[in-house]
């Protein structure tokens, strides 16, 4: 019987590893700062998918203007 238990509360906390594990994929995919969005030199303040250039422009998602992405060095 008490086996049962050890093995029970093993399960339970490897599925709850589990969960973890992708709730903090998803969280990592949400802040994901990889995308040219993020890394060109000029890019959009509302960091749309698909924008960022390396010269001056509008976002072509939200017709925003360019900003030069000072945190590229
Ligand atoms: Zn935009």
């Amino acid at each position: 019987m008490k086996k049962i238990i050890i093995v029970t509360l093993l399960l339970g906390s490897m599925i709850c590893y589990s969960c973890k594990q992708e709730g903090s994929k998803h969280k990592m995919e949400k802040h994901d700062t990889s995308g040219p969005e993020f890394t060109s030199a000029y890019i959009c303040p509302m960091h749309c998918k698909g924008s960022g250039s390396d010269q001056p422009g509008k976002c072509p998602v939200c017709q925003m203007d360019y900003e030069l992405n000072e945190e590229k060095k």
